[in-house]
């Protein structure tokens, strides 16, 4: 996987700092804090038996960088969410 830009990282972090997202470690209460590249993306299911994931919430990880504390901040509330990404392949969700 090759970095994201600087002007990538750079509008993630305003987005971030524009929430409020300003408070120290809850683990060590460090306040150095690193986006970590890439997106760590979170496969839900309904059921724990379930083959197939019925949902996937894209985030962006933030990790403190005096012990490590990772923070996962999903990307709707901060306007990263592609409006017309396609379901999972996956996808075996049925309308009742
Ligand atoms: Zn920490």
């Amino acid at each position: 996987m090759s970095g994201w830009s600087q002007e990538k990282r750079e509008d993630i972090v305003k987005r971030l700092h524009e929430k409020g997202v300003n408070r120290p470690c809850p683990r060590c209460g460090g306040e150095a804090f690193s986006l970590v590249d890439g997106f760590a993306v979170f496969g839900l299911v309904n059921e724990l038996q379930d083959e197939g994931v019925q949902n996937l919430v894209p985030s962006v990880c933030v990790a403190c960088s005096r012990c490590g504390y990772l923070t996962f901040h999903a990307l709707g509330p901060l306007g990263l969410l592609p409006k017309d990404l396609p379901p999972p392949p996956q996808n075996q969700q049925t309308v009742e």
